[in-house]
């Protein structure tokens, strides 16, 4: 695969155009080669007049022909490996170890998708049948299934280059639901960008599909992403990354002539409560854990735990002394890019600025894009009068609010914003005792855990990646897990069709196979 610094266009390339761009190497600041070209105006409504070109015969496919695309560009994407982690660890600065196993999620998500459209159930399918001998009125058929909603726009994430970027999750489940994909590039791993997007189009070909199904555009976001999201044959947007951002291509949707979803998911600060017969337990063990899943990854998750919840006693303070130790002893770590560093120390020195609030962290080290670990402690009167603290600091940080008493914990937690995940460590009986904590955890968040750390993410069926306003920008659905289809389909009512003309997931016979939902009992035969 060679890198040509190209939008990918169907199956062909846009042509060089305007400035050309520089890809750098985040550990250093040097640049990468090629050179990188823009997508122009006419670029980006080509893709989207391919993509609705192909829309037609590609939602028409059958379930089991998009599983083969999708395990067709799991297949490419191994058998690239070497290179896209290669060019991944260069432009991201991710360990080698790390980007492995982002290859192994990205394509288990992809082959997910696939045995989720054989298996059928995702549909809904439902029938109701007629009664024309029902009094007062006779009933009429009545089926339904999710049928996809047209082209979808992607917005890659800077933190994970292969499971949000161009071939992950968003992108696995728009075409598993039967949509074509435009990706929106991130700037931050053009090359990486690329090289996938060269998988998905050689899968693309291999499978036989229309080519207008997946197409990547290099561009700014505020141009060719927005240019994206306001064109009126895109249907729904997929989003990973900054609360402006995600804001931004909100409001853009809303104020379109025909509205369309947007599903951004745009983090989070990730609430740990401790309660004290966990911190009494072994403070200085759950503050060593604490630390390393603050650290881990140089902090760059929407996972990341930054905000700790303690009431104050004497293991408390013996867990903070712990924790500040741990925190210092951290090695500094380099960031995906540069804007993600320059954001970081920014963030820092806004929470170092406010009243009441103490800053720890160990020696900055001397180097491109470096973070030094920090923790922030204050009290919870100081948090709440302050709102700027619940405002993430993405990177190896986080801020412990000192609580006087469960009350004033509650207090806390009544004022925090919709999050990704929400996490208690208590030991069974007190976690018994603290249904009002896990109560107010569960009101805010997409995922409650009990006893351990928010920073990693499960690919599985069950799995809640969202979470309420702004975690979200729809708190109804998840970027991960098999739920992440429904972002991408709308339910669809065949009423008294003849049964030649229904498809074929709700004729009489069910020839697929599959689950549903015939007079109000699931079955299959
Ligand atoms: P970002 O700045 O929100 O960018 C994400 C994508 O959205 C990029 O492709 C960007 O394009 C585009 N974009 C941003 N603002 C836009 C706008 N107003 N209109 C149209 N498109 C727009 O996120 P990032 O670069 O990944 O990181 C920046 C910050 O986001 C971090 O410091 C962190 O706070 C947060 N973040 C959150 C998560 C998460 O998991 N929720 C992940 C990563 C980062 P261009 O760059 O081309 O403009």
């Amino acid at each position: 695969m060679k890198l040509e610094g190209l939008s990918l266009l169907g199956s062909g390339r846009v042509q060089p155009g305007g400035a050309p761009q520089t890809a750098v190497e985040s550990a250093t600041g040097v640049a990468l080669e090629p050179k990188f070209y823009w997508a122009s105006p006419a670029d980006v409504d080509r893709a989207v007049k391919l993509a609705t070109a192909a829309f037609g015969e590609y939602s028409r496919w059958s379930p089991s022909r998009r599983a083969g695309l999708l395990r067709r560009i799991a297949e490419l994407f191994e058998a690239n490996a070497p290179a896209l982690i290669a060019r991944a660890n260069q432009e991201t600065a991710l360990p080698v170890a790390r980007l492995q196993g982002e290859t192994a999620r990205t394509c288990g998500q992809l082959r997910l998708f696939a045995t989720v459209l054989e298996e059928g159930s995702w549909l809904d399918a439902r029938i109701d049948r007629a009664n024309p001998a029902r009094q007062p009125l006779p009933k009429p058929d009545v089926r339904s299934l999710l049928v996809p909603l047209g082209p979808v726009a992607v917005f890659s994430s800077s933190n994970f280059p292969f499971a949000f970027s161009v071939a992950g999750g968003d992108t696995a489940s728009a075409l598993a639901a039967g949509c074509p994909v435009i990706v929106k590039a991130h700037q931050g791993h053009l090359g990486v960008s690329e090289l996938t997007g060269l998988v998905v189009q050689q899968a693309v070909r291999d499978c036989g599909a229309p080519e207008g199904v997946f197409s990547v555009l290099f561009g700014p976001g505020r141009e060719v992403g927005m240019a994206l999201v306001k064109h009126p044959v895109i249907k729904a947007v997929g989003f990973t990354g900054s609360r402006a951002g995600g804001r931004a291509l909100m409001d853009a949707s809303a104020a379109r002539p025909e509205p369309i979803p947007v599903y951004a998911e745009m983090g989070s600060i990730n609430p740990v409560v401790l309660l004290p017969g966990a911190i009494a337990q072994g403070p200085e063990k759950l503050a060593e854990n604490l630390a390393g899943s603050v650290c881990l990854g140089v902090g760059q998750f929407c996972t990341n735990p930054g905000l700790v919840l303690v009431e104050n006693s004497a293991a408390t303070e013996v867990l903070l002394q712990t924790l500040e130790q741990a925190i210092t002893a951290m090695p500094a770590g380099t960031m995906l890019n540069e804007n993600i560093s320059a954001e970081y120390q920014a963030g820092l020195k806004k929470f170092a600025q406010l009243p009441g609030v103490r800053r720890v962290s160990g020696t900055p080290v001397a180097g491109h894009n470096r973070a030094t670990p920090t923790l922030f402690i204050t009290a919870a009167d100081q948090f709440l009068a302050q709102p700027e603290l619940m405002t993430e600091i993405f990177g190896p940080c986080t801020l412990v609010v000192r609580c006087a008493s469960r009350p004033v914990l509650l207090a806390v937690l009544e004022k925090l914003e919709g999050q990704l995940t929400a996490t208690v460590h208590g030991l069974p009986e007190e976690l018994a005792a603290s249904r009002d904590v896990l109560a107010a955890l569960a009101n805010r968040a997409g995922r409650v855990l009990v006893n351990g750390f928010p920073t990693g993410v499960e690919v599985c069926p069950a799995m809640t990646h969202g979470g309420p306003y702004p975690a979200t920008a729809d708190g109804r659905s998840t970027s991960v897990g098999t739920r992440a289809i429904e972002r991408f389909v709308r339910p669809l009512c065949f009423q008294n069709f003849p049964e030649n003309c229904l498809p074929d997931e709700l004729k009489d016979a069910n020839p697929l196979g599959i689950w549903r939902l015939v007079d109000g009992k699931l079955e299959k035969d």
